[in-house]
């Protein structure tokens, strides 16, 4: 079992993503053919064959229309691998996604406001998800922090978001 709960991109911007992404640019499906894109929809690796698109996805943004936050500048939107047609989202896990022991992952904590509030580097221990758990913990011991993104340090690409747990 994992503590925090990781959040896909929700299906009605996933709907609008598919049409156009949120640079403004037209969806432009395609077949995995090996597979293994990390697909931001299921929280899962896209397998051969499957349908596909890689997409521009702000996630604050999305989070701030919500909210009614005003993330001003700290808005950022970057290249998400996404199913190109309606799929069945992430089924139930015991484990973060995208989690392969050694990998690097920026955490970025953001207050209710959208703003950046500090963040740290993780590289992802054979404990993974013990290893996410207490970053987030870490996190969320910030009152101020409202939610953390999650990146990949290489290529600085979203891969999910937490938000904090209602009452904690
Ligand atoms: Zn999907």
């Amino acid at each position: 079992m994992t503590e925090y709960t990781a959040r896909a991109v929700e299906p009605a911007a996933l709907a609008e993503l598919r049409t156009d992404d949120d640079a403004g640019r037209p969806c432009v499906p395609y077949t995995a053919t090996e597979g293994g894109e990390p697909l931001r929809c299921c929280l899962r690796l896209a397998g051969p064959g499957e349908r596909i698109a890689l997409v521009s996805y702000a996630p604050l943004r999305r989070w701030a229309a919500g909210t009614g936050a005003e993330p001003g500048a700290y808005d950022e939107q970057g290249p998400v691998f996404v199913h190109a047609e309606e799929c069945e989202g992430p089924q139930d896990s015991d484990a973060y996604p995208f989690a392969r022991p050694g990998a690097l992952r920026t955490l970025r904590r953001y207050d209710a406001r959208g703003r950046i509030v500090g963040g740290r580097l993780l590289e992802i221990p054979e404990t993974a998800s013990e290893g996410f758990d207490k970053a987030f913990a870490e996190a969320f011991a910030d009152p101020d922090v409202a939610l953390v993104h999650v990146r990949a340090v290489e290529y600085g690409c979203f891969h999910f978001e937490v938000r904090r747990p209602q009452g904690a």
